[in-house]
């Protein structure tokens, strides 16, 4: 039996550019994303503003289906591996982002502000390397697990519905980590967000960078994410607001991000490097496209003679990730045959159902009587193969869809 995919019903709205106003745009990437439990198809659009060369989403899903994504869509913002130990790809991330705001002169038992601050790595981070009071703020309910867990003060909410009123005060230093590239009106978040900044405050943004997107099975430019930043464009809509780049983390840009540090426009920086304009841009999103295309003919072949194998055998396949990768994967190629479940290590989606296949932990592993597992991960890829790699010992075979395991 194999998979269909849904048309989409996502209610999709044109604007104007969210950094000029401008309603003058050009398309320059069209693809596919998923969304909804049904995981419907739907089309997404990039565009660029003729006028100040912002990068957008255009149509935007609704403001209600955004947020019904977020509220409802297990897949939204999940990740199909979170492992805090040491050596952990969080642990080493929260190190890298801890160890840079760290760098900056903030006030020793300065007030400390994370907005959006998901499963709290940053502030546990920060809680046991420094003298910060902290506060978080998300409107997941995982931030309950850090106020009860970790002792850290947290506000259940979305930033622009959150009520910082007078009596909230003002903070010393505030971190953005993958915030702003989901909201509708990013220039009004970042008005907010200087209202309640010390005037000498520090403001630690971190964005997807465009002009390196990571190409893999899954889109980069994904339904969640409504603006796409450069660091010109991110110094232009900072400008906006009277804020200026006083710093960039060069290191993060060799991993596809760019993560800084703002200050108020009043105080000298030292910043003066801009890249990422409209040519580079074009030529930039042009060799993602042509990547992502060799990465998933290559895939493809590769994992072709154990499609053959399974098929012919009648084996028990599972496949490890319940999460967005997994989508893109099958949309490539309809696995439907062999495949009779799937892992994945987060414990709320333990009886639950991904697509048609029933979810179970890697502690089930040793009583579902596999022959292969699959692992549909990008980012946690190796960290996945080493958690489970002795089962091979046992004769389970073990694929990969990037790096040569088999
Ligand atoms: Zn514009």
């Amino acid at each position: 039996m194999s998979i269909t995919w849904k048309k989409s019903c996502t209610e999709m709205i044109h604007g104007v550019c969210p950094l000029c106003g401008a309603d003058d745009k050009n398309n320059i990437y069209n693809t596919e994303n998923f969304t909804g439990a049904a995981r419907e198809v739907v089309q997404t659009v990039i565009v660029m503003c003729n006028q100040c060369g912002f990068v957008y989403t255009d149509p935007k899903p609704s403001f209600s289906k955004i947020k019904d994504f977020y509220e409802f869509d297990p897949h939204s913002s999940g990740h199909v591996y979170h492992d805090r130990k040491k050596g952990s790809l969080f642990e080493k991330v929260a190190t890298k982002r801890g160890e840079y705001i760290l760098r900056h002169s903030i006030p020793k038992n300065g007030r400390f502000f994370d907005i959006g601050c998901g499963k709290g790595d940053l502030l546990i981070w920060l809680k046991m390397n420094s003298n910060l009071e902290l506060i978080g703020l998300d409107p997941s309910n995982e931030v309950f697990e850090i106020e009860n867990d970790f002792g850290i003060e947290v506000i259940h909410s979305t930033f622009e519905h959150a009520d910082l009123s007078s009596n909230f005060g003002k903070v010393d230093a505030i971190s953005l980590t993958s915030v702003l590239e989901h909201v509708y009106d990013p220039v009004q978040l970042l008005k907010k967000i200087k209202s309640i900044l010390k005037p000498d405050g520090f403001l630690f943004i971190e964005v997807p960078d465009i002009t390196k997107a990571r190409p893999a099975l899954v889109e980069a430019f994904d339904y969640e994410h409504l603006s796409h930043f450069t660091i010109a464009s991110l110094q232009d809509i900072l400008h906006k607001v009277g804020m200026n780049i006083h710093d960039i983390d060069k290191h993060a840009l060799t991993e596809g991000r760019i993560r800084i540090c703002a200050v108020s426009s009043q105080r000298l920086t030292t910043f003066d490097a801009i890249s990422g304009y409209k040519s580079e841009i074009l030529r930039d999103i042009r060799g993602y496209e042509q990547k992502k295309r060799a990465i998933e003919k290559a895939f493809v072949s590769r994992i072709k003679p154990y499609f053959e194998k399974w098929k012919e055998l009648h084996s028990r396949v599972a496949i490890y990730g319940a999460g967005e990768h997994t989508y893109y994967m099958l949309r490539l190629i309809d696995m439907s045959d062999f495949v009779c479940c799937v892992i994945d290590s987060d414990k709320k989606k333990y009886g639950k159902k991904f697509m048609k296949w029933p979810i179970y932990g890697p502690a089930h592993i040793d009583t579902l009587n596999l022959d292969a597992i699959l692992i549909s991960s990008h980012a946690f890829e190796e960290e996945i193969y080493e958690s489970i790699k002795h089962f091979q010992t046992k004769g389970l075979d073990i694929i990969t869809c990037y790096s040569q395991h088999n």
